[in-house]
C-alpha cells in the first residue's frame, strides 16, 4: 500500500506515513486532508518532524513510466510510493494527424487569395514530436508534484538500456552472458537491442532467447561481443556447436547477413533514446541531484532480488543502490492515466472535417469541468446512491456524466479540481 504523504502545518513535505496512521491523525482531528490523490494529509498542530532522504527514482517506457520513491530507513531502504504513469503519446499523434487533414484538406480548397504557407517554420535544438515531449512533461510534472508533498534529496533515472563500460569486464564467461553478473545483463540488453529481441536464425519474436556464439566455443570461438547473437531454443538446441557455415548451409543470404550484422559495431545512436535523455535534462533543471544508470542494471538487480516484472518495481531497482531495495508484501501501486486538460477546438468535426454540433460555449458549467474528481449523490433512481470518481464529461444544459449515472449538476459536489491525470487505487 502506498504511504500517505504528510505536510506539515506550514506545508514543508515531512516523511510519508503509513494509511493507518494518517486515518488516526485525520480521526482526532490533528490532520486535515489536502488532496485526495495522491492522498496527501496536512497536518495542523506540527511545522516540522523527523527525516529520512528519498529518492525519487523513474524508468521511462514508451507507454508506460515506473515511478517509485526509495526511502533510506536505518533499517534500510525501503519503496514507500510507487505509481505506474502512463502516457498520451498515441493519443496526441491520433489527434494531430487529423488536425493536419484537415488543414490540407481546407487548405486545397478553391482559395484564390490564400498565401502560400512553406518553408516558414524554425524547430529549436533538443525539440521533439509533441507526442514524445509529453512524456518528458508527464515525468517532470510528476518529478515537480513529488517534490513538494515529499522530502526528495536525489533522482535517479534510467536513461540507456546498457552500459558499455560494465560490459566491458575482462575475463568474463559464457556462463556468466546466460546469468549471473552485471556484465552478463548489460551485454543481454546490448544483444537484445541489437539483433532486434529476434532469433536471428529463424526470426522469431516474444519467444525466450539464449545467447550463441556464432563461431561455436568448442572450435575456438572468442567470447568478444562479435561472435555472440541471439537464438530461441529449438535453433540454439539444433546449432549445438555446429559451425554456422554448416548450420545455414542452405540459407545463404541468412549466413550473409549475420555475418555482416555480427561484425558491424552497434551505433551508439542506437542504443540512445532522445525522450529518455531529455527526461534527465529536464529533471536537472530541478536543482537536486540526479543519476542516470542503464537498464541492464535494473534487470540484474530485480531478477538478483527475486522481485516480478512491473514498471514501477523496475523504478525501484535503478542504480546502484537498487540492488538493495525492500518492496513491501502485498504493495500496491497507484495507478495514473495522463488524460491532458481538455481541448482548445470549440467545434466537433465529422470524418470529413466539417464542423459538427454546437459550437462549445464554456469549459466550465457550474464550477466543474470534465476531469473534476467529485461526489455523485442521488437520492432516487436507478443510480441512487453515493458514487466517487472523475466526471467523464459535463454538458452546457447542466448535467454530467460520472461512471455510467448521467445526472443533474445539484446533484455532485467537487472533491478535487482536474489536474490533467485520472486515477486508479483506493485512499486511505
Ligand atoms: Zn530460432
Amino acid at each position: 500500500m502506498n504511504r500517505v504523504f504528510v505536510l506539515s502545518r506550514t506545508r514543508t513535505p515531512l516523511m510519508p506515513c503509513h494509511p493507518a496512521r494518517a486515518r488516526k491523525l485525520l480521526r482526532h482531528g490533528r490532520a486535515a486532508v489536502f488532496r485526495r490523490q495522491p492522498f496527501t494529509i496536512i497536518l495542523s498542530d506540527r511545522e516540522a518532524g523527523e527525516i529520512q532522504p528519498v529518492v525519487f527514482k523513474a524508468d521511462p517506457g514508451s507507454k508506460t513510466t515506473g515511478l517509485a520513491l526509495v526511502a533510506e530507513f536505518q533499517r534500510g531502504r525501503q519503496v514507500v510510493w510507487a505509481a505506474n504513469l502512463t502516457h498520451r503519446g498515441h493519443r496526441i499523434k491520433a489527434a494531430l494527424t487529423d488536425r493536419r487533414m484537415f488543414r490540407r484538406g481546407r487548405r486545397g480548397r478553391h482559395c484564390r487569395y490564400r498565401p502560400a504557407r512553406f518553408d516558414n517554420r524554425t524547430r529549436k535544438a533538443g525539440w521533439l514530436p509533441p507526442s514524445l515531449m509529453s512524456r518528458v512533461n508527464n515525468v517532470s510534472a510528476w518529478y515537480s508534484r513529488l517534490l513538494d508533498r515529499t522530502p526528495i534529496t536525489a533522482a535517479q533515472v534510467e536513461t540507456v538500456r546498457f552500459d558499455t563500460q560494465a560490459m566491458q569486464t575482462p575475463g568474463i564467461s559464457g556462463v556468466q552472458y546466460q546469468q549471473g553478473t552485471l556484465a552478463g545483463y548489460e551485454v543481454r540488453e546490448y544483444l537484445l537491442e541489437k539483433w532486434c529481441r529476434r532469433c536471428a536464425y529463424c526470426g522469431a519474436e516474444n519467444v525466450p532467447l539464449e545467447i550463441d556464439h556464432i563461431h561455436p566455443k568448442s572450435r575456438g570461438g572468442s567470447e568478444r561481443i562479435s561472435n555472440l547473437t541471439l537464438a530461441c531454443v529449438p535453433c540454439n538446441q539444433a546449432k549445438s556447436n555446429r559451425p554456422v557455415e554448416d548450420f545455414l548451409a542452405r540459407d545463404l543470404k541468412r549466413l550473409a547477413r549475420i555475418k555482416a550484422q555480427a561484425k558491424a559495431p552497434l551505433k551508439d545512436a542506437a542504443a540512445v533514446n532522445a525522450t529518455r535523455y531529455a527526461i534527465g535534462d529536464t529533471l536537472k533543471t530541478f536543482g537536486l541531484p540526479v543519476s542516470f544508470w542503464s537498464g541492464g542494471r535494473t534487470k540484474f538487480n530485480r531478477t538478483a532480488q527475486g522481485y516480478a516484472k512491473a514498471h514501477w518495481i523496475d523504478a525501484a531497482c535503478v542504480g546502484e543502490e537498487g540492488s538493495d531495495v525492500k518492496v513491501p508484501y502485498g504493495f500496491q501501486p497507484l495507478i495514473i492515466q495522463a488524460t491532458g486538460r481538455g481541448r482548445r477546438r470549440v467545434r466537433g468535426n465529422d470524418r470529413y472535417g466539417f464542423p459538427r454540433g454546437k459550437p462549445r460555449t464554456q469549459k466550465r458549467v457550474y464550477g466543474f469541468q470534465t476531469g473534476d474528481l467529485a461526489e455523485l449523490k442521488c437520492l432516487a433512481g436507478k443510480s441512487a446512491g453515493a458514487h466517487v470518481g472523475r466526471i467523464k464529461s459535463i454538458r452546457s444544459r447542466g448535467w454530467f456524466v460520472l461512471d455510467k449515472h448521467d445526472r443533474p449538476a445539484r446533484e455532485f459536489r467537487l472533491l478535487q479540481r482536474a489536474d490533467g491525470y485520472a486515477y486508479t487505487a483506493a485512499t486511505a
